[in-house]
């Protein structure tokens, strides 16, 4: 590959087999160090040429056309640059849906599907229950579980304007009906005891953590990711907001960094908080933490 030209992401003429795009993309990929090249050349080629994955090993001999040829250069050049491979192709899946992706927005992460399982599996799926997702982002969590239980009602909060565009699109795409944007500052405009379940992957990686200039974080929007000096200032917000909106019983679900789960079982503690569990995710690290208000809370003034 390297006797093609190493220096320059343009290596290809037009001249040039799907087969043998491909195998040169996942080469470039490779050889820059990331790990994901050979899927990673795969999703490029065929977003490039506009093909499915069926016609490229159908038919690895068809030529590229000159546009399709340059349409990976810059691709590829993309990628090479750092770029995350979900902005490139502007779309990921998530759960069952597949979702449109840009800058305004972070990336869902499969990890974060545990919230959605939990979510499923935790509350009845014929009520008519009502549901927050909080700085909902690309509408992800709030999308999964709306298409997961048509019967409830799911509020996507998000502060972001770019980012609750971007949750629109989909929301319109997929035709959740039963999902409402709104655009708010976690739970502040929400009304109290109006809710069942809060969910939130909220930002919570530590400010000053060195993993923001790594892979795909540093072309994420900064205030999805970071939450103060010790990654928890916008987790103790939200555990002291949905003491108010959730009802008696009700539940909160919440995403945190691997090493938080001791953390955020402590502030759960120390809130009143029962049934409070801790979930791993695929790599076995604690990542989600859940918990419920007592049934009957006697504290509140009606
Ligand atoms: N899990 C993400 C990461 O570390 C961070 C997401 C978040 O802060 N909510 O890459």
């Amino acid at each position: 590959m390297t006797s093609r030209g190493s220096g320059s992401a343009d290596v290809k003429g037009p001249d040039i087999s799907l087969g043998s795009a491909l195998r040169d993309t996942r080469a470039r990929l490779s050889q820059a160090g990331f790990v994901e090249a050979r899927l990673e050349a795969e999703l490029l080629l065929l977003e490039a040429a506009t093909i499915g994955r069926a016609t490229l090993y159908a038919w690895p001999e068809r030529r590229l056309d000159i546009d399709q040829s340059r349409r990976l250069d810059d691709l590829l050049r993309r990628r090479l640059a750092g770029e995350p491979i979900a902005y490139i192709l502007g779309r990921t899946g998530f759960h069952a849906i597949e979702l449109d992706v840009g800058p305004g927005a972070l990336i869902p992460r499969s990890d974060t599907e545990l919230l959605v399982d939990w979510a499923l599996e935790a509350l009845p799926a014929q009520a008519p229950l009502t549901c927050a997702d909080l700085g909902s982002g690309s509408g992800a969590i709030a999308l999964a579980l709306a298409r997961g239980r048509p019967a409830w009602r799911v509020l996507a909060v998000e502060r972001s304007p770019r980012a609750l565009r971007i949750a629109e699109a989909n929301r319109h795409r997929l035709g959740a009906a039963n999902v409402q944007l709104i655009r708010g500052d976690w739970l502040a405009g929400i009304a109290p005891m109006s809710l069942d379940l809060v969910v939130s992957n909220p930002p919570y990686v530590r400010a000053r953590d060195p993993h923001l200039s790594r892979g795909d974080l540093p072309f994420e929007p900064a205030e999805a990711l970071a939450s103060g000096i010790d990654g928890l200032r916008d987790i103790r917000r939200i555990v002291t907001q949905a003491r108010h909106a959730l009802r008696a019983g009700g539940l909160l679900l919440l995403e945190h960094g691997r090493d938080q789960g001791a953390e955020v079982r402590a502030l759960f503690h120390r809130d009143g908080w029962r049934a409070i569990v801790t979930r791993r995710d695929l790599a076995g690290l604690e990542r989600a933490t859940g918990a419920r208000l007592p049934p009957v809370t006697n504290t509140r003034v009606h």
